[in-house]
């Protein structure tokens, strides 16, 4: 099949031919009649298949031109990344049509982004956050929304993005065409369908939970930390084979860790990319690894979803994740768009148990690699890794970094003052000598003595 028999028209086809895409993938040619005949669409598909142009294509071919300012078209995606990502995919298909597309996300000023609002749009890209505080501002008028589309659902409802769904759906037009995408089939997701969607189309080209066929897998054990740093030199040493390279991290301190020894070994090589970094930070970092400026990124799993940066050769997996549905998400990085992928997977003894949960989850064991001769095998440890020891009454703590974090949303002004808690209010109260009031339950415990 090729994107001539699929019913596109002149400017699309003219876009296309500039990018050189002549097939379409088979998420493509599964979802273009389904999403094009206005019914409700479910797409089970992982990053890297070409999802993204799978909606975007019948959605673009069927909107017309029109002078009006609201919105036609939504797309909500979990991830500001990824709404600069869909943004700019949407805009390079848009060559030669007439439409305007706007990106609009939480952690930068919302007057700006009214203003480009209010100019009239017809497809918004958003998070959710920002989009439900455009609406409710009234400058972004949902009412002409046709078609809704929400992008990797799986990760939007991970990161607890539901409610705000729901609020959003409550104020947008019943009739409307839902179109979902999501890598991964979780109880959330089918819960999420069940309620709001009208029976959907369901399209899958990849049970969730099977690799992509073209990725190579490979794996080590690995005693620890230092010993994972040395192989990893020894890896990435191989500058021609190891040409863009992705490096997986379970936790911010780890990646900022990893970073600091890569950038001693392979000075300005080397990028990182996790929560804690500013949003402009991010977006260099990303940009700089795409541009091939910088040939390694050092990413936490969370950061690195939904990343579009094309020629991985290789993603490591520095560490085992806990959960096997992130080393899915992380090895989907690599192999996109039906070219060939590498995967390195490095295991420690106490990570062998999310080894076997990924093995279980492919039905399949990956091929085990022996550690080069020439790598050092370290003794030291890091902090983590030390025998705990555990004082009575003082049980370990959770480490800091892995408490969930503000993740994708700086905190909005009015959310950011500390919560004082009562004693703040007693000592304002105090203070200005506030009259007892009615109900104020605690006037006699203040002024016992
Ligand atoms: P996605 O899964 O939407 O993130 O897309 C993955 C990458 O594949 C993007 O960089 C697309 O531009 C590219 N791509 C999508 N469809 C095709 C196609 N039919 N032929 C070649 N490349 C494609």
């Amino acid at each position: 099949m090729t994107f001539q028999d699929l019913n596109l028209n002149t400017p699309l086809y003219n876009a296309l031919d500039d990018l050189g895409f002549t097939t379409p993938t088979p998420i493509q040619e599964e979802s273009f009649s389904v999403v094009a005949s206005g019914k409700d669409v479910v797409g089970i598909a992982q990053t890297g298949t070409g999802k993204t142009l799978a909606y975007m294509l019948p959605i673009l071919r069927n909107l017309k031109f029109s002078k009006q300012d609201n919105p036609r078209v939504l797309v909500l995606v979990p991830t500001r990344e990824l709404v600069v990502q869909v943004v700019s995919e949407i805009e390079k298909f848009s060559k030669y049509i007439n439409n305007r597309v706007l990106g609009v996300y939480g952690g930068t000023n919302i007057n700006t982004q009214k203003q480009a609002v209010a100019q009239g749009q017809d497809i918004i890209v958003a998070t959710p956050g920002r989009l439900y505080d455009l609406a409710v501002s009234r400058v972004l008028q949902l009412k002409s929304i046709q078609k809704l589309v929400i992008d990797e659902v799986d990760v939007m409802l991970d990161l607890g993005f539901r409610h705000q769904l729901l609020n959003i759906f409550d104020i947008l037009p019943p009739r409307r065409q839902n179109i979902m995408y999501s890598a991964t089939m979780t109880k959330d997701v089918d819960d999420l369908i069940t309620d709001f969607f009208k029976n959907p189309t369901k399209i899958a080209i990849a049970v969730s939970g099977t690799p992509l066929e073209n990725i190579k897998q490979q794996r080590f054990d690995v005693p620890n930390f230092y010993t994972k740093v040395n192989l990893l030199e020894h890896l990435l040493r191989d500058k021609d084979n190891f040409s863009r390279v992705l490096i997986f991290v379970a936790y911010k301190k780890m990646a900022d860790r990893l970073f600091d020894k890569l950038e001693e070994l392979f000075p300005s090589e080397t990028c990182v990319i996790h929560s804690n970094k500013t949003q402009n930070y991010r977006l260099r970092s990303i940009e700089q690894f795409r541009e091939g400026e910088n040939r390694l990124l050092v990413a936490t799993d969370v950061m690195a979803r939904g990343l579009d940066i094309e020629d991985v050769s290789h993603v490591i997996n520095f560490d085992t994740p806990d959960y096997p549905e992130n080393y899915m998400h992380r090895i989907g990085r690599t192999g996109r768009a039906e070219q060939e992928g590498h995967t390195i997977l490095f295991s420690t003894e106490t990570e062998q148990e999310g080894l076997e949960r990924i093995e279980e989850l492919m039905q399949m064991n990956i091929e085990t690699l022996q550690i080069p001769e020439d790598v050092t095998i370290s003794t030291e440890l890091i902090e983590e890794e030390r025998p705990q020891i555990r004082e009575r009454n003082n049980p370990t703590k959770r480490r800091d970094e892995d408490a969930p974090g503000p993740a994708f949303h700086e905190k909005k002004e009015k959310n950011q003052k500390e919560n004082l808690g009562g004693s703040y209010k007693f000592k304002i109260a105090a203070k200005y000598k506030k009259p007892k009031t009615r109900g104020d339950k605690n006037y006699n415990r203040r002024n016992k003595k």
